[in-house]
């Protein structure tokens, strides 16, 4: 016969009481059941939820479910030293982590504690993990770009500091890569930036449920580019217990949130999402609390929009910080309508949408530009971009619709046909290999080749090689132009254009 948690609190509070020793009873208590990472404890009258327990060796708990007679704890670390009968201490302290710039260059697990064999991390202080996202009064709208390097991204799907844009995809579409290269781009920003907190960008990679040698693959390639400098690693891999991949992504914001609010720009990427959701599932359902649809539990969508609130552009009075966030989730067959996706579509500022189709015809970054958006927009762009980048869009939308019907017939008129040529060499153009980021003024450049038919007459095959030889030449012979396109911020039209047309007709000579 299998007896219930109620019924051994029972006894044990009627024994205790013999014993006079119902005091203690509020700050410590007695493991009645462990097992599968959840361990039930009679005891602990005053915990609060989410505070921080310790187990006997120093094991450490999240109190979750309070209920009448016992409280349900997650344990952070391995189950199997926890027998029956051990105590349990209150530590008074919602679950926190360390946090501050001594993080930058190291990776950390979901408590903080180093993975990485540096050594001791001696943080300057520490923040709670999961705590109440900034209001509406200290935000502001979100106006300065967060350049990823990607033609594709930075061109069409703008990202602004702040913004939180979704990246979904079936497995092994490049979802990853995407987030990556847009860390790596920092490299050269921060550089230029030296000592102008103001102008950095700080990143923050947190993997959920990937397998080690990924996490491992992704850490050398940071630290070969040298981004890990301004960067912070949050790994609660596979092999961790469901506890620890469902915190990490908390305690990464909260390390996220040192740089946002000291006026300092920060990027969180949560790589992935999903994997967080099926370890709340895991937890909440041996918790026992009532499953839902896809048998989440009914707080599920609470879980990823009270994350995801906490990216933000703050306010002049609050200092300027932003965090912008890039989550990542991914689908089975490519189906967003299904729950999880679905959330955090409705949560996010966007979404990238990544194709295997794509990815498979060679199309890479594999963006399907007709169900990616940013609903920032423009304004997350700078005036040279916005006014080069207009057109793109809508040749590919127009590109697209027209290639699906011009399959029928060879009978076409004049314009389709120049649609047709001009659509497969801006598909062609927005290729782009990995770990390659190209500056904003390059972008700016390469995309106004493409709209004022510059490539027209230039072979579908070739246009690979036209743009690395056209980035070459500019970088040798026009870094005047370039820098004037960065530095000015001003829009691509009348000098400015004529100046762009001039180096690019300089090229067209030469390329052959
Ligand atoms: P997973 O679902 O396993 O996390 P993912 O969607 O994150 O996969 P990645 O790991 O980023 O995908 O990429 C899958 C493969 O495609 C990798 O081998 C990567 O090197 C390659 N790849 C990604 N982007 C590009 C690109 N732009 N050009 C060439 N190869 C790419
Ligand atoms: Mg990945």
């Amino acid at each position: 016969m299998a007896i219930q948690a109620a019924e051994i609190s029972a006894i044990l509070k009627d024994q205790i009481k013999n014993f006079g020793q119902e005091a203690e009873v509020a700050e410590v208590g007695r493991v009645l059941s462990v097992g599968d990472g959840i361990a039930r404890v009679y005891g602990l009258d005053n915990v609060q939820a989410g505070e921080m327990v310790e187990f006997p060796g120093g094991i450490q708990g999240m109190a979750l479910n309070l209920e009448n007679d016992n409280v349900g704890v997650v344990i952070f670390g391995s189950d199997r030293d926890i027998k029956e009968g051990d105590t349990v201490k209150r530590t008074n302290s919602i679950v926190d982590v360390p946090a501050g710039d001594e993080l930058l260059g190291r990776v950390v697990d979901g408590l903080g504690n180093p993975l990485d064999g540096k050594g001791p991390i001696n943080a300057s202080k520490r923040l709670v993990a999961d705590v109440k996202a900034p209001g509406i009064i200290p935000r502001k709208s979100v106006h300065e770009p967060m350049a990823t390097g990607l033609k594709a991204v930075d061109a069409m799907i703008p990202i602004g500091r702040g913004q939180r844009e979704l990246i979904i995809g079936d497995r092994q579409t490049g979802k990853t890569a995407v987030a990556l290269d847009a860390i790596l781009n920092q490299k050269s920003y921060n550089d230029a930036a030296g000592d102008d907190e103001s102008k950095k960008l700080y990143c923050i990679y947190v993997a959920v449920g990937q397998k080690r040698s990924t996490v491992a693959q992704l850490v050398k390639r940071l630290e070969e580019s040298g981004a890990i400098d301004y960067s912070i690693v949050v790994a609660a891999t596979a092999s961790e217990p469901a506890p620890m991949q469902f915190l990490a992504p908390y305690a990464a914001t909260a390390m996220a949130e040192h740089f946002r609010d000291n006026g300092r720009h920060a990027l969180i990427v949560y790589d992935d999402l999903s994997k967080q959701a099926v370890s709340y599932r895991q937890m909440s359902l041996l918790l026992r609390r009532p499953p839902g649809r896809e048998a989440y539990p009914g707080d599920v969508f609470y879980l990823h929009s009270r994350l995801l609130e906490r990216s933000a552009k703050l306010g002049d009075d609050y200092g300027n910080g932003s965090l912008t966030a890039l989550p990542i989730i991914e689908t089975q067959g490519g189906d967003v309508s299904a729950f999880i996706p679905t959330n955090v579509i409705s949560i996010t500022d966007g979404q990238i949408f990544l194709e295997t189709e794509l990815f498979y015809q060679g199309i890479r970054p594999a963006v399907n530009t007709g169900l990616s958006v940013s609903r920032v927009g423009s304004s997350a762009q700078t005036k040279a971009m916005s006014s080069v980048a207009g057109p793109v869009k809508l040749s590919l939308a127009q590109y697209r619709e027209m290639a699906a019907f011009a399959q029928f017939g060879s009978d076409l008129d004049a314009s389709t046909q120049q649609l047709l040529n001009r659509g497969a060499r801006l598909t062609e153009l927005m290729k782009q290999p990995q770990y390659s980021p190209l500056t904003n003024a390059e972008i700016v450049c390469v995309i106004f080749a493409g709209t004022n038919g510059y490539l027209d007459k230039v072979d579908v095959k070739d246009v690979g090689r036209w743009e690395t030889g056209l980035l070459s030449h500019l970088r040798s012979k026009n870094a005047d132009l370039l820098a004037d396109i960065s530095d000015n911020d001003r829009k691509v039209k009348g000098e400015l254009a004529d100046k762009i047309k001039a180096a690019l007709d300089d090229y067209a000579k030469t390329f052959a």
